[in-house]
């Protein structure tokens, strides 16, 4: 008989509930038999990567046969530059996710803590759980984070608090008034994780950016990611803005070619397209007004967002439950995000998507909800 490996895996990981990730666009077809199904579900860049990144990647293929350079010089050089950081600030992520882990694993273990909103980022809860550190979820304030109640929260134990501004997936955001009331008030040997996987679609009038307060408060980490805005979610790289110091604890759990080389070359190539990223933001911000201007007539409310996506919450007195409008929208070749696992039951959140996608979800909502 197989021993019971299930039991036999550390406490906080056999009480893991893995990662729901949108479905993807090929599996809903293999499952309705159906083509043409779009998905806005993932927040990814419907614009589709930038001509200068595919030049950059076609490029590298000669060299696959090689392993990345494990140090990513190059792009920490040009993301220094960009950031007026010193390269020994930089961590590299395969993703920005693989970088939340290594703070995770570097920072939280049993007998410690970790603090974050309610209804913040899922990979938040599932780094702590997976260390064995205690989760302090504090009670969001009209969905976002109540950053006065997050500050109340921290414990003795407490290592880290992980923030996202704006927040995936309520799209809220705080503002420099905010953020400056806090940031000043946290003990300086807690970590203070700030994640703007969002941040360049940010429009509102005070928008943080946190790496303006790296030099002054050097238990602040950032963290960025290509994924959103630059486009480039299936290379997976992101990175991490902190005093050298935390960059050089984060590096010794990092593996060591961690973000792979085709990633390095594209992200590099992406970060100096600024004009792809104007364009994404100008997209973005015409679908945000198609969108909601869509649910206006529809009768159905959200919560305003300054991300690239739009969380719909549905009436439970007038409307079906948010699940079987899923349900409906997959049928008719639509995905969008469910939000039960974020204790959302009532809520779908719809990435922007090309004007003709968010039409499509338009109408394929009309049709359900008539
Ligand atoms: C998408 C997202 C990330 C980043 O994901 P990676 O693809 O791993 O860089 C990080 N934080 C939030 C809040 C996100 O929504």
């Amino acid at each position: 008989m197989s021993a019971d490996f299930l039991k036999l895996a550390v406490p906080g990981v056999q009480q893991l509930a893995p990662y729901v990730p949108g479905k993807p666009i090929a599996e809903l077809e293999r499952e309705l038999g159906i083509r043409e199904a779009i998905k806005l579900a993932s927040n990814e860049n419907p614009l589709g990567p930038s001509e200068r990144v595919l030049a950059a990647v076609a490029d590298a293929q000669s060299e696959l046969t090689r392993y990345p350079d494990g140090n990513g010089f190059s792009l920490k050089r040009a993301l220094a530059t960009q950031h007026n950081v010193d390269p020994a600030q930089i961590t590299l992520g395969n993703g920005s996710n693989d970088v939340l882990e290594m703070i995770a694993r570097a920072y939280l273990r049993p007998g410690t803590s970790a603090v974050f909103s309610q209804y913040a980022f899922a990979v938040y809860p599932l780094a702590t759980q997976a260390v064995g550190a205690d989760a302090v979820v504090v009670p969001a304030r009209q969905w976002g984070h109540d950053l006065e109640a997050m500050l109340a929260a921290i414990r003795s134990d407490t290592r880290v608090v992980f923030i996202a501004n704006p927040n995936n997936p309520t799209g809220t955001s705080f503002g420099k008034a905010e953020w400056e009331a806090f940031i000043t008030q946290v003990p300086a040997d807690v970590l203070v994780v700030l994640d703007e996987a969002y941040i360049e679609y940010n429009e509102q009038a005070e928008a943080l950016d946190g790496s303006a307060y790296l030099g002054r408060y050097p238990n602040l980490v950032l963290t960025r990611t290509f994924s959103k805005a630059y486009g480039l979610a299936a290379l997976r790289v992101g990175y991490s803005l902190s005093q050298p110091v935390i960059a050089d604890v984060l590096n010794r759990v990092r593996q060591p070619f961690n973000v792979n080389s085709l990633a390095l070359v594209a992200a590099e190539a992406a970060l100096a397209d600024q004009a792809y990223l104007e364009r994404s933001r100008a997209l973005n911000a015409e679908g945000m007004q198609q969108l909601q201007q869509g649910c206006q007539t529809l009768g159905v409310n959200w919560i305003p967002s300054a991300g690239n996506f739009l969380t719909l919450l549905f009436d439970t007195a007038t409307h079906p439950d948010a699940a079987m409008i899923n349900a409906a929208l997959l049928q008719r070749g639509v995905i969008v995000r469910p939000l039960a696992g974020y204790g959302m039951s009532q809520a779908l959140r719809v990435s922007i998507g090309l004007p003709a996608e968010n039409a499509r979800f338009l109408e394929a909502l009309a049709a359900v909800l008539a």
